[in-house]
């Protein structure tokens, strides 16, 4: 059985079981891990406390080789760990290894990052004193992740705390610990002194809970529901600990009369359908004018009926089943929803059977959509997507913006001035012009505006903002 790692080592297995199912084949258990709970929580913080200031004190060489140790690592494995990651998760091959590429990368970047951590000396204004302005490590990060991306998000957290100089204390999600066990696996082999990274795995409600209510951890970074991660910023409120959240979407994609079509309709299916529709980031309100809407609706129709959906480990799948059975019934819940609200199936929307038993969903395009719909506001988090036809650019502006959400906001047209416009106007901490709304490079912020995003930006440079403090320091010259 396989264990949570706290202070330098996996520890011995408890009464407490949990089974890895494959959703593309639930007869598959990948693997079976041992529960923890509360104690061991309290542990993996306690280990983390104590060995925070000595890492946080160390030379930018050795995060560099450690980081740099478990970046490679994690692209020389990235066939062998991209199938574990689709195995357990049900994204296609490609897109799990896709994935664990990132993540190797997002550690080689933080290596080199590492290399760079500076700060600013100035003269102050009184005479004969100057100021030096540094960053400092936070000191014990918890981190809460989702299970969506098993691999990406891990690294794209815990990367950046442990270059800043932070001891962690990290808890996946339950439905995909092998991945994460993998990587918690490589780092405890890259040479990172015990008690600075710690994995905990268990329920949000106990492991989840004590590293958020502990006075030990100073920062707690999430992705995951808008309901989780509200309940958690207002605790860590509660205590001044440092907060930085991710949470959903309902990302539009605008359709311009003049794009593309033939690229217009592959953004769409990309962004909507792919990953089985379960990022955040994913198009699930394709907004469409007047003049191309039934050239768009016809295409778009035919290549979503094409799609193959199956086992996500076999080489001719495109889209791999949904990741659980209770994220299936909310996809199907949804459906039911729309249909009640009196918009039109126009295509999918039903379960179907694979060679194997597994969570398969056919995606889905609704029509005759109005944006006040649940369908529209709410997110669905799977393969579901609405298209609603609007008379111009402006009233499509005004629609992608109708939201509580703004993660991500595409456009495809082939006017500068549109594009130019939307860039500025869209309400969302990433614009997309002729590329879907999911798909991020490694090295750039990542984040959003109003229920999306909470705290400071994620990865790339900006990641400084949330995983260090600024000291000011004064010193008289002469
Ligand atoms: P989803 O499962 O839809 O991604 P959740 O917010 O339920 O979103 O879960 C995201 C992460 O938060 C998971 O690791 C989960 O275990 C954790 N979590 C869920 N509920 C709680 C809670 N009450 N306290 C702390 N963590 C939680």
């Amino acid at each position: 059985m396989k264990t949570s790692y706290i202070n330098g080592r996996f520890i011995e297995a408890g009464e407490q079981e949990l089974k890895n199912i494959n959703p593309s084949d639930i007869s598959d258990v990948i693997d079976t891990f041992s529960r923890a709970g509360r104690a061991e929580t309290r542990q993996a913080i306690t280990a983390a406390a104590a060995a925070a200031d000595s890492w946080g004190r160390s030379n930018p060489q050795q995060r560099f080789d450690i980081l740099d140790f478990i970046g490679s690592e994690i692209l020389a494995r990235r066939e062998e760990l991209g199938a574990l990651l689709s195995r357990e998760e049900g994204k296609t091959l490609p897109e799990g290894i896709g994935e664990v590429t990132r993540a190797g990368y997002l550690f080689k970047f933080f290596a080199g990052e590492a290399l760079r951590i500076g700060g600013e000396k100035l003269d102050s204004v009184r005479a004969g004193a100057t100021i030096d302005i540094t960053r400092e490590p936070v000191g014990v990060v918890g981190i809460i992740t989702p299970w969506n991306f098993p691999v990406a998000i891990p690294a794209w957290k815990i990367a950046p705390a442990l270059c800043y100089g932070n001891a962690v204390v990290f808890k996946p999600a339950e439905l995909v610990p092998s991945s994460a066990w993998a990587l918690a696996e490589i780092i405890s082999r890259s040479g990172l002194p015990a008690g600075v990274f710690n994995m905990v795995i268990g329920p949000g409600r106990e492991v989840g809970d004590e590293i958020i209510g502990s006075n030990e951890v100073q920062a707690i970074t999430f992705t995951g529901s808008v309901s989780t991660g509200t309940m958690i910023a207002q605790r860590c409120a509660a205590r001044m600990a440092k907060v930085q959240l991710e949470l959903g979407g309902k990302n539009p994609l605008i359709v311009l009369d003049d794009a593309d079509l033939e690229q217009a309709v592959d953004v769409a299916v990309q962004g909507s359908f792919y990953s089985t529709g379960q990022r955040c980031t994913a198009s699930s309100r394709i907004i469409v004018t007047d003049g191309i809407y039934n050239d768009f609706i016809a295409l778009l129709a035919k290549r979503t009926k094409a799609l193959r959906v199956g086992n996500a480990l076999s080489s001719d799948t495109q889209i791999g089943p949904v990741a659980s059975a209770s994220q299936l019934q909310q996809d199907l819940e949804y459906i039911e929803i729309a249909k009640q609200e009196g918009a039109t199936l126009l295509v999918g929307g039903k379960r179907i059977e694979g060679e194997t038993e597994g969570y398969y969903l056919q995606p889905a395009i609704f029509t005759d959509v109005d944006n006040r719909m649940r369908i529209c506001r709410e997110e669905v988090f799977g393969p579901v997507a609405t298209v609603s036809r609007v008379a111009d650019y402006e009233a499509a502006l005004a629609e992608a913006n109708d939201t509580q959400f703004g993660l991500s906001a595409g456009i495809c047209t082939t006017s500068l001035k549109y594009a130019e416009h939307y860039k500025r106007h869209a309400k969302a901490g990433m614009v997309m012009v002729n590329l879907p709304t999911a798909g991020v490079d490694y090295h750039v912020p990542f984040g959003g505006t109003k229920a999306s995003s909470y705290g400071p930006r994620e990865q790339g440079r900006y990641a400084a903002e949330f995983y260090t403090r600024v000291k000011t320091a004064y010193q008289k010259a002469d």
